[in-house]
């Protein structure tokens, strides 16, 4: 291309890039940062985000992503959907005052005020709820979900990203979530007519992202890329459906592709082949894909490409940006000269990652406590970095170019490959030995009976989900323990304190089913892969969950086993305090592999029948300590549910395998219970009676238990607590609110099948409204027991 401007010939798309990077900060500057202001202790974020634009920028250049527009901009102050609905003002109408200021503050979008009203929009205030956070595609990052509607103003109000691409030059490529996608993710406002669709508002919003690649150019990008991951996840039923989301694809990319700025359009997350096919026929320079989740492009889709694509460029995401095992740079090298010779010639090809990297944390040197040659297989975003680049040089050069690299990629996956953890021969057995019988529990009438008989529980029994406040002592107490201040024994009477203090609190107020309280715990997950064998913890490796909050997933790595008892002690004392049933609450399979990095050399398959197995040994144990009620959460599996309608019923039948492996040993006296994280029951509820617990509580508080009337109509006879106290917020419901959401759960569902309980964990909650909430709770139980009964 001849293309110039300003002086500056456009360059071509990157022989190596990523498509994004951490934003948090290495040592999570933008945290502390962010929550330092939003609590008034001062300071403006925006100077954090101007050093941590730089020191990226900067660091991203020395790893190897030296080319032009090779570095991605893609920093965000909370989330990238909420940058494109505070540039597009595309704000819901109760957030006009808001408005009024972002549009106010259009040419300085990083004053103070502007992010003050960016982040209002983000946390809600008052009575005006934020905008719904929900999980990126199957990944365990949420975003603020757009309200669009009719009314919608759309309207370019500035951006950040415009400035500092200015400012960094020609070395960075403004990243943006593209509009289709946008739009695919929004959901209906307020206002909006019953069945509107948000895609309707596609001009418009092309419109405003005219101004905004405009405003780009003139500040000298010569690279924009568009997230468009939507377009892999086949939510679109019909070919009907699909065919206009195409068509959509293909109508904003002519437009935004002639207004003089190259544009790379990535598709990740899956692959969408079609999709690629519609980017073809437009304008845009790049097109990006993902084969790490998605499948590799065949023999026909590489011929029809290399003239489709031709004079442009195939980004082939050949570097996970999911997982932080080190790439196997021969494997990778081999897929990457296969869709070279495939294309041909006349279509280039640039190696990236499969995705972002904001899923995976900055640096797997800094973990020097980690044994050295697991250390060895890991790969985190500055690795992968490097992976990136050395694979490009490796497929530019051959391999000679790259022999040390090589050498060391084969001698880590060798290393791995004969580890003792890795694979161990009882393990395998057992989990090859699994019988069907041994995930299958006796008929749920006969365990009903037999489990009413052993707790002698009342109508509408009420329980907690598990944790109990984390306060400050309890932090304290680990904290000390954890570096040598405290040795066990002082550690565990601590503990043992705080659960005495959380039993008697509970009897005093009135619960039926009792919990320890998790004060143990700093993770539900990580105290897990603490006491089994097979997984890491890391110091430094946070990744962004939303906004501010991060995560330290720990590390899968190795066969799973069980050295010893877990939380039976902990139960047992627990027991021993009360004549009331205390649960005995544990992490299941598929939530314990959801939040962490898992291995990828087996199948997720045979992780989770590893890990049922040894879930079901705890189970067992809990049960000769005299735990009559056994708790296994699940909040995450639907968390992992394939995108695509295809891959579900596998994953189901591996997940719900491993829930049953793990609890089917269970007596039948003995309640199962589980608990799930979100409201949207009603459509995996197939899944969820598969499970065959006895009692499920879900969050649907905040919806008004409107999922109930689906639940019944599906036949669901089992337990159920329908959470009835948004623990989310910090408002204190009423007897008579918690009362009214009763009324509607028994109105819905048979009166014997309701659980009354909050809707998660109270760990988060302050005592006083804790107590508080819980005493209106074992109020507004007695209440409705009496007009049932009457
Ligand atoms: N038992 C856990 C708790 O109460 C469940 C938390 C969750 O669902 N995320 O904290
Ligand atoms: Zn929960």
């Amino acid at each position: 291309m001849s293309n110039e401007k300003k002086g500056m010939t456009m360059t071509h798309f990157p022989t190596a890039t990523v498509l994004g990077y951490p934003r948090i900060g290495a040592n999570r500057e933008l945290k502390r940062a962010l929550e330092s202001f939003w609590s008034g202790r001062g300071g403006n974020p925006a100077t954090t985000a101007e050093e941590l634009r730089d020191t990226r920028t900067n660091r991203l250049r020395e790893l190897g992503l030296g080319e032009a527009a090779a570095v991605p901009e893609d920093f965000s102050y909370y989330d990238q959907v909420l940058d494109i609905t505070i540039a597009t003002g595309a704000l819901p109408s109760r957030f006009a005052p808001e408005r009024e200021v972002l549009k106010a503050q259009a040419a300085t979008p990083e004053s103070e005020e502007a992010l003050r009203a960016q982040f209002t929009v983000a946390r809600g205030q008052g009575d005006r709820p934020a905008l719904e956070l929900t999980k990126w595609f199957d990944s365990n990052y949420h975003y603020l979900v757009p309200e669009i509607g009719p009314e919608t103003a759309l309207e370019w109000l500035g951006s950040p990203r415009v400035a500092t691409a200015q400012r960094l030059g020609e070395a960075v490529r403004p990243v943006l979530v593209g509009p289709v996608t946008y739009l695919a993710l929004a959901k209906a406002s307020e206002e909006a007519p019953e069945g509107y669709n948000p895609l309707d508002r596609l001009d418009d919003l092309v419109a405003v992202y005219t101004q905004y690649l405009r405003a780009l150019k003139e500040a000298g990008v010569q690279w924009v890329q568009f997230d468009e991951p939507a377009l892999v996840t086949h939510r679109h039923r019909t070919p009907q459906e699909r065919e206009a989301l195409l068509d959509a694809l293909r109508r904003a990319y002519t437009a935004l592709g002639n207004e003089g700025v190259n544009l790379a359009v990535a598709l990740t997350y899956g692959h969408a082949f079609d999709a690629v096919d519609a980017l073809a026929e437009t304008p845009v320079q790049a097109v990006i894909i993902d084969v790490v989740r998605g499948k590799k492009p065949g023999a026909a889709e590489l011929e029809r490409w290399a003239t489709s694509l031709k004079g442009k460029t195939l980004g082939v995401g050949v570097v996970s940006g999911r997982n932080i095992w080190r790439a196997d740079l021969d494997a990778d090298l081999a897929v990457l000269r296969e869709i070279k010779a495939g294309l041909g010639e006349a279509v280039a090809v640039a190696v990236t990652t499969s995705t972002s990297l904001q899923h995976v944390p900055h640096d797997a040197e800094r973990e020097t406590q980690l044994d050295a040659e697991l250390r060895s297989w890991l790969s985190f975003a500055d690795q992968k970095v490097k992976e990136v680049a050395v694979l490009a040089r490796g497929l530019a050069e051959g391999d000679e170019a790259i022999a040390a690299e090589l050498e060391a990629s084969r001698a880590a996956q060798a290393s791995r490959k004969a580890h003792p953890g890795v694979e161990k021969a009882e393990v395998r057995q057992a989990t090859a030995a699994v019988t069907e019988e041994q995930r299958t529990r006796g008929d749920a009438a006969e365990r009903h009976d037999a489990q009413a008989a052993a707790l002698g529980l009342p109508v509408l029994p009420t329980t907690t989900i598990g944790s109990f406040p984390q306060t400050d002592e309890i932090r304290r107490a680990r904290a000390a323990h954890r570096s040598g201040k405290i040795d066990d024994q002082a550690y565990e009477e601590a503990m043992k304190k705080e659960i005495a203090e959380v039993i008697a609190a509970q009897e005093e107020i009135g619960l039926d089913v009792l919990v320890h309280g998790e004060a143990e715990r700093n993770d539900m997950v990580q105290y897990f892969a603490e006491n089994f064998e097979g997984f890491a913890t890391t110091a430094h490796g946070w990744v962004q969950s939303y906004g501010s909050r991060c995560t330290r997933p720990s590390i899968l790595w190795g066969d799973v086993t069980r050295p010893e008892a877990i939380t039976v002690e902990w139960s047992r004392y627990a027991q021993s305090l009360s004549k009331r049933p205390v649960k005995g609450m544990l992490t299941g399979p598929v939530t314990i592999m959801a939040w962490s990095f898992v291995r990828e050399d087996i199948a997720w398959g045979e992780v989770a029948d590893q890990l049922g197995l040894a879930l079901r040994e705890e189970v067992g144990d809990l049960e000769a300590a005299g735990i009559k009620v056994i708790q296994v959460d699940e909040p995450a599996i639907r968390e992992l549910l394939p995108l695509r309608e295809e891959d579900r019923e596998d994953y189901l039948a591996w997940s719900v395998g491993s829930f049953r492996l793990a609890t089917a040993g269970a007596a039948p006296a003995t309640s199962i219970h589980t608990h799930l994280c979100y409201s949207d029951f009603a459509t995996i509820v197939d899944a969820i009676d598969r499970l065959d617990a006895d009692v499920t509580s879900i969050e649907a508080s905040r919806s008004k238990l409107k999922v109930l009337p689906a639940v019944a109509e599906h036949g669901f006879h089992r337990g159920l607590g329908p959470g009835v106290w948004d623990i989310h917020s910090a408002r204190v419901p009423s007897t008579e609110e918690i009362a009214d959401l009763l009324r509607v759960a028994v109105g819905a569902l048979d009166t014997e099948q309701v659980w009354v309980n909050p809707d998660c964990g109270l760990k988060t909650r302050a005592w006083e409204e804790t107590s508080a909430t819980l005493r209106n709770l074992v109020e507004a139980t007695r209440i409705v027991r009496e007009e049932i009964a009457q």
